[in-house]
Formats: C-alpha cells, structure tokens, sequence
C-alpha cells in the first residue's frame, strides 16, 4: 500500500507518531508537513524526540485566517496529492490541514481515512468542529477513538464506515510517561517546582484568545488560581502569546506572582510538567486527555468537551472562563488514584489503524 499522510501541526506530530513506525514497517508511507505549524518549539522538536520520520515535503502554509489558510492548503497539496498515486490520503484530527487533506483526497478520488474520526463538542462556533464533520463525511474509513465516537457517527448514519481503534495519543504518551516520571525529580528540582506543588496550564483555542473579552476572562481565570505556594506554569502557545500582546494583557499575566510564563516546551518537558502538577488547566482537547491517563485532575477552559468520559470519570471539570468555578474545582480532591479505568484504549491503536487500512484500502 502506498499512504499519503498530510499533517502539519502539534497535535498531528503527537497522533502520526503512533502510526507512522507500524505504517511504514510494511508500507509506503509519503508524509507532507502542511507548515501550519513550522517553528522548532512547535514542529521540529516532535519529530526529534517522537522520532516521527522527517516529512518528504514540507510546505510553510501557517499564517493568515482559517479560509484563506486553508484555501491555500488545498492549492498547494492538490498536485502533491495527484502526483502520489496512493490507495488512500491518511489525515489526523480537526484542522485546517485535515479539511484541507480531505478536501484535496475527496476531489481528486482518492479514499479518505481520518484518525480521530467521530469527536464531537456540538458547538459549530469552533473552526475544529466544523473541519471534523466535514471530514467525516468525505472519509471512507472512519478510525475512531472511543465508543462515544462511534455512537456520534450512527446519529450521523457513518458507522458502518467506522473502526474503534483506541486513541493514537495513548500510544505515544504509554511510551513518553514512564521516562517522563524517571527525570521528574531532578527536572522539576532544577527548575524550582516541587512534585505537586503547581499547577500546570495551555490555552490557545480560538474561542478563548481572539475576542478581547473572553482574553481577559482566561487572564482573570489565570491570575486567580496560581499563587506563590503553588504557582500556575503556563507555556505559552504562540497565537496566545500574540493576542495578549494586541489586547494589551501580557503584563497583567507576566506580573501575577503567582504566574510562571514559558515558551512552548517540547513533548517529554511537557509530559514532565504534566505527570508532577497538582491539576492542568487547559482548552486543548489532547491535554485532557494525557491529563486523565497520567492520573492528573484536569480543570477545563471551556463549556464542552469532546472527551466526555473523562468528565464522567470525575477526573476533568468544565469551568468555561470562570474564575470561582476554577478556584472551587481546585479546592474538590481528585478521585482516588486508581479509579481511572482504560478509556482510551490499550497503546496499540497504531497498530490498529494500520491493520484497519490494510483491510479497507490494500488491493
Ligand atoms: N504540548 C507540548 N508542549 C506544550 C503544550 C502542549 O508538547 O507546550 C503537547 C501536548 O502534550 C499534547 C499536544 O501538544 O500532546 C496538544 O496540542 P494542542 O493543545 O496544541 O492541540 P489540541 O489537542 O488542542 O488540538
């Protein structure tokens, strides 16, 4: 089989990972970084230390609005696609660049199959929501993450197109935990922070940085729950870090005592932040997720969540941008350490994904 896949930012690295190394044990794999995200702290780094194999082409597509941003995607991988001669076009989660890949494969006629399929938040406010059911709905092979995926796509009428894989992300985080906690001590140490003594946070979603409002809602947010016994460490995606420049709130959040600023940090640094904080706060939907297998609670910046089980699991509260929401949540203990049962699969949904390919797609 010859498998186009097309990634292009953080997230996708983290999801490719998985599947690459199986794909390519005993198939042709041509990987296309669209460049949504091109710098080192949110692209090169990924490939380093997931050891994802480096893309044979890498285009620099970032920038611009979604539209345009995705327009000029579909322009630019058109021929690369036509060109490829592949059995399927592979594409990973709620981008621009996986609307963009299913745009170009559904145009073109070559088969679809989009990891990550089925998520839902039911809010079409969210550039993400609207790029995951369009590309379900061009997609041939539908991999999906859980069983709620799976009960999303019926009401849809796309199950018989689906296969519950298990999630891709519990695959790379099984491997990237275990040596995280082996250097947590020493790392944090360096750094100033004890196991459990902070709190560790993202936030980049449209939603929560563009509008001057909600921006200052999530510094509000912020400021309230890090103090100096247990600060809030924060590394700052860049969309977050331009916007709070515009809107004139970067030093209300550089100031806060309690605040601890940093650049975006590579995925074994995050995975160490991750497994020694108290709770994460974020908006980012693979986070709750690493979050509920690292038996970390999570505090969630928004009003849904695609990851609903871990709601129920009592490990993950959606407190929007409230700020005594926030602070209460974090006043209410974690449920006890072992009651996390295995929701998203067992770390070999590679493997699955590949097997699920081959059936669908090998000729
Ligand atoms: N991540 C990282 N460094 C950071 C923040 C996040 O390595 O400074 C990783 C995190 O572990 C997860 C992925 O990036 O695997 C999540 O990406 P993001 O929040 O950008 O995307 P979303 O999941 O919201 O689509």
């Amino acid at each position: 089989m010859r498998i186009v896949t097309v990634v292009g930012n953080r997230p996708q690295f983290v999801k490719a990972a998985a599947v690459s190394r199986p794909l390519r044990a005993r198939h042709e794999e041509r990987l296309i970084h669209t460049g949504q995200h091109h710098d080192d702290a949110l692209s090169a780094v990924f490939f380093r230390e997931l050891d994802l194999p480096a893309p044979d082409v890498e285009l620099a597509l970032g920038g611009g609005s979604n539209l345009e941003q995705t327009a000029r995607m579909i322009g630019a991988l058109e021929p690369l696609v036509a060109e490829a001669e592949a059995d399927a076009v592979l594409v990973y989660g709620d981008t621009n660049t996986t609307l963009a890949g299913a745009l170009v494969a559904a145009d073109l006629g070559v088969p679809l199959a989009h990891v990550e399929a089925g998520m839902r938040s039911f809010d079409r406010r969210m550039p993400e929501e609207r790029n995951r059911v369009v590309t379900d709905h061009l997609a041939q092979l539908l991999l999906v993450p859980t069983p709620t995926a799976i009960r999303n796509l019926e009401r849809e009428g796309l199950a018989d197109r689906a296969v519950d894989v298990g999630d891709v992300m519990t695959d790379v985080t099984l491997l990237v935990h275990p040596s995280a906690r082996e250097r947590a001590g020493s790392w944090l140490a360096e750094r100033g922070l004890a196991p459990g003594g902070y709190l560790l946070a993202t936030a980049h979603r449209a939603g929560n940085v563009d509008d001057p409002d909600r921006l200052a809602a999530l510094v509000d947010v912020l400021v309230a729950v890090g103090t100096s016994e247990r600060p809030l460490v924060l590394p700052l995606h860049p969309r977050t870090a331009a916007r709070l420049r515009e809107h004139g709130e970067e030093e209300r959040l550089r100031d806060a005592p309690g605040v601890r600023l940093l650049d975006p940090v590579g995925p074994l640094d995050f995975a160490t932040l991750l497994v020694g904080a108290d709770a994460v706060l974020t908006d980012s939907g693979g986070v709750q997720k690493e979050a509920y297998l690292a038996g970390v609670r999570c505090i969630t910046l928004r009003d849904t969540t695609e990851w609903t089980e871990t709601v129920q699991a009592g490990w993950n509260v959606l407190v929007d941008l409230n700020p005594q929401a926030a602070v209460d949540a974090l006043a209410t203990p974690a449920p006890a350490a072992d009651a996390r049962p295995p929701l998203f699969g067992d770390g070999r949904a590679g493997e699955r994904v590949v097997a699920a390919l081959e059936r669908t797609f090998a000729t």
